[in-house]
């Protein structure tokens, strides 16, 4: 199944990563072909967008999410991608649940879908925050060796292209 919205958001990524994270949305569709899809959840987060998730849990109602704040995160870049697995729970051919479920092998082929997904980001090169010691299971990024300190410091500079992404 393509998701019309892994689509849209790839397109929000930093534009040195969209072709390349349309092929591997493209190997991921082919590698499940079970009761379980995959979604980018999120792409780009702008500053914006970044700042106001971090005064959740502190300014503002509601547990803390973040201890990232505006320009922290690779997503401000557009370097990094979330993923969800949509489930397919009464297999009538909808995918319509929301899964953060890594362990399950819902298209049978011995290998849970979710480290499928895994597996194809690292083959090209991507970290995943599933081996950080503060896990995050569903994220992924690319930095091409730039730290968030030079990357901080590219938008400062207004290093950036007609569209705000920082000139990589
Ligand atoms: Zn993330």
């Amino acid at each position: 199944m393509k998701d019309e919205k892994t689509l849209e958001r790839i397109k929000l990524l930093h534009p040195k990563l969209r072709d390349e994270a349309l092929e591997i949305y493209d190997e991921i569709v082919s590698s499940l072909s079970g009761y379980a899809a995959c979604r980018f959840a999120y792409t780009l987060r702008t500053f914006a967008e970044q700042d106001g998730l971090y005064a959740q849990g502190r300014t503002k109602p509601g547990a803390k999410v973040t201890n990232a704040k505006g320009g922290q995160s690779y997503h401000n870049y557009g370097l990094a991608i979330d993923i969800v697995l949509l489930v397919d729970k009464d297999k009538n051919g909808t995918f319509e649940t929301a899964s953060w479920d890594t362990k399950t092998d819902f298209d049978k082929d011995g290998k849970a879908d979710w480290i499928e997904v895994v597996n194809i980001f690292k083959r090209y090169g991507y970290e995943w925050g599933g081996d950080w010691k503060f896990i995050d299971m569903p994220h992924f990024q690319k930095t091409f060796g730039k730290s968030i300190k030079e990357l901080q410091l590219l938008h400062t500079q207004n290093k950036v292209d007609k569209n705000g992404f920082v000139l990589i």
